[in-house]
């Protein structure tokens, strides 16, 4: 991950000349803020822009987009600007910004949403390989109900493309190296364990991707 610069102006508003409007979405003809709010139920208009939740967020450092201005976003419907962004992969879902906003605005969660939504659309992620990461944690925890660092990291490498990735930048020995000292200490379980919340958490999954009702 490298830092990013901002891309807006430091009042947290569009860049002056940047022609923006809200833009309608679907054929419902919601505008994106309202149709946001209802789906996730937190009240994203409530935010006043005083950063803390930025102030807060440890990897900020490395967003194309603070939190505060993923939030100014949302409210002026810029879908795409937040679909296109890295900061929707760099996000730890920490949720220290949820918790230091003084409005109760649902920063971690809306992000989360945002993450989402540009896994479900045709844009391709800024951050390839968190996006691949991601979509890997997922499948490893409907397969097992559990996550299991071993079986993570395996089928994340055998993604395409990411072993090659790894191979060419070292980090595929460092992660050899970390894993087998982990093993040595007993903390890595190279079998994995299966939840016996197993069917629940799939159904979970399968209402989600809107498989059942
Ligand atoms: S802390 Fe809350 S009110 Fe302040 S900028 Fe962030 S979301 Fe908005
Ligand atoms: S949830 Fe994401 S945006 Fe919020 S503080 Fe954590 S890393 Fe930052």
């Amino acid at each position: 991950m490298s830092q990013q610069t901002s891309t807006v102006s430091p009042l947290n508003f569009p860049q002056p000349g940047v022609e923006k409007e809200r833009k309608l979405i679907g054929d419902r003809g919601g505008y994106f803020l309202k149709r946001f709010e209802g789906e996730i139920g937190t009240n994203v208009s409530a935010c006043y822009q005083c950063e803390r939740c930025t102030n807060a967020c440890p990897v900020a450092h490395y967003m194309d987009i603070k939190p505060h201005q993923v939030i100014r976003y949302i409210q002026l419907g810029w879908r795409e600007e937040l679909l296109q962004s890295a900061t929707i992969w760099v996000c730890l879902s920490c949720e220290m910004c949820s918790t230091y906003c003084p409005n109760e605005v649902g920063v971690a969660e809306s992000i989360n949403h945002l993450r989402n939504m540009a896994a479900h659309s045709s844009i391709p992620p800024k951050e390839k390989q968190l996006a691949v990461f991601h979509q890997t944690f997922l499948e490893e925890l409907q397969r097992h109900g559990r996550i299991n660092e071993f079986w993570l990291m395996k089928a994340y490498s055998l993604k395409p493309g990411i072993f090659k990735e790894k191979i060419k930048s070292g980090l595929f020995k460092d992660e050899l190296l970390k894993g087998l000292t982990l093993w040595k200490k007993g903390r890595l379980v190279l079998l994995p364990g299966r939840s016996r919340a197993i069917k629940d958490l799939k159904k979970v999954f399968r209402r989600k991707q809107g498989e059942i009702s």
